[in-house]
């Protein structure tokens, strides 16, 4: 069978959206209807007419879009593609953080984390808008919380100047850069240009050039074509590149992402085919959560506006 035939036949036929991020296999990138990373992927989540949104990624997106958009029917490519990094921290864990401050405690969560998180939350943030959000945060809120990822809140918190309590979650993909790897490239070709993902620990971070989210990274790699980029985080951004006819090279082609590499275009023709895999979540939640999530778009918007 011509699975990405199939999958474009199905798409039409039943009026559904893919969308996929950009550490996915090259093959399913090609049948999506939107690539990019999650702060972009929740936006078209929420903006989009389709009936049925098939969301190719790991679980906490699909429940981002199912949370953003909750009249669709979202399905998850592969049920077994979850974030260890999400599962890093619980409803529970943010629950008894506020405890010991009296409640005194203002919550920014990755958007890398579970439903139940995000509705314990005060604000969420991506990597692409992480700093925007955190300054945004009116300058009366002393203690926040920041969770999961310590190495991009230490990031946040390096540029922002916004002093933030870090929770001990990290991506295990970006956290096994090492700083010793930024130099050997250095060494072996002198006008390297190399950009890393902010989820990096901080002493690899100040050693490359600058730290973006993977649609930064696309938006860099395309207008600066006269300069000899290396991208630090997972290859699939860099095969996307390689294929839109852009010059890029990773500074690790084994920073892979077992999780994000699951899902296959058999997958996806099988989640179309019977609608199955699909988002359910209590209406309850969802409304709490959701209100962290507009807090981080309207955060990110204000920003713009200025
Ligand atoms: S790259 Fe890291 S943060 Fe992203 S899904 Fe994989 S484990 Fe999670």
């Amino acid at each position: 069978m011509n699975f990405k035939e199939e999958i474009l036949r199905l798409k039409k036929e039943k009026n559904a959206v893919i969308l996929c991020h950009n550490y996915i296999n090259r093959d399913v990138q090609e049948v999506a209807d939107y690539l990019g990373d999650s702060y972009g992927l929740s936006v078209k989540a929420k903006e989009t007419e389709a009936d049925i949104i098939v969301f190719a990624g790991v679980r906490f997106m699909a429940e981002t879009a199912k949370i953003l958009n909750p009249s669709k029917k979202v399905i998850l490519s592969n049920i077994e593609a979850g974030c260890p990094m999400a599962d890093m921290v619980n409803a529970q864990d943010i629950i008894n953080e506020k405890k010991k401050t009296d409640d005194d405690l203002y919550v920014a969560t990755y958007v890398n984390s579970s439903a139940e998180v995000k509705a314990e939350s005060d604000v969420c943030l991506t990597s692409g808008n992480a700093l925007k959000v955190i300054k945004n945060i009116p300058s009366s809120v002393k203690n926040i919380l920041f969770v999961p990822d310590k190495n991009l809140g230490r990031y946040v918190e390096k540029i922002s100047g916004r002093s933030l309590i870090l929770w001990d979650g990290y991506c295990c993909v970006h956290q096994d850069l090492k700083p010793e790897q930024i130099d050997k490239i250095r060494a072996k070709d002198s006008n390297a240009l190399i950009i890393v993902h902010p989820e990096c620990r901080l002493d690899v971070i100040e050693k490359a050039d600058m730290a973006l989210s993977t649609a930064g990274m696309a938006k860099f790699v395309r207008e600066n074509q006269d300069k000899n980029i290396y991208l630090g985080t997972e290859p699939g951004i860099v095969a996307r590149m390689i294929a839109e006819g852009y010059d890029v090279r990773p500074v690790d082609e084994n920073m892979i992402c077992k999780n994000m590499k699951k899902t296959t275009l058999q997958d996806i023709y099988y989640d179309l085919l019977e609608e199955r895999n699909q988002i359910v979540l209590p209406a309850e939640l969802m409304n709490k959560a959701r209100n962290s999530l507009e807090k981080m778009i309207e955060f990110t918007e204000l920003d713009k506006q200025i």
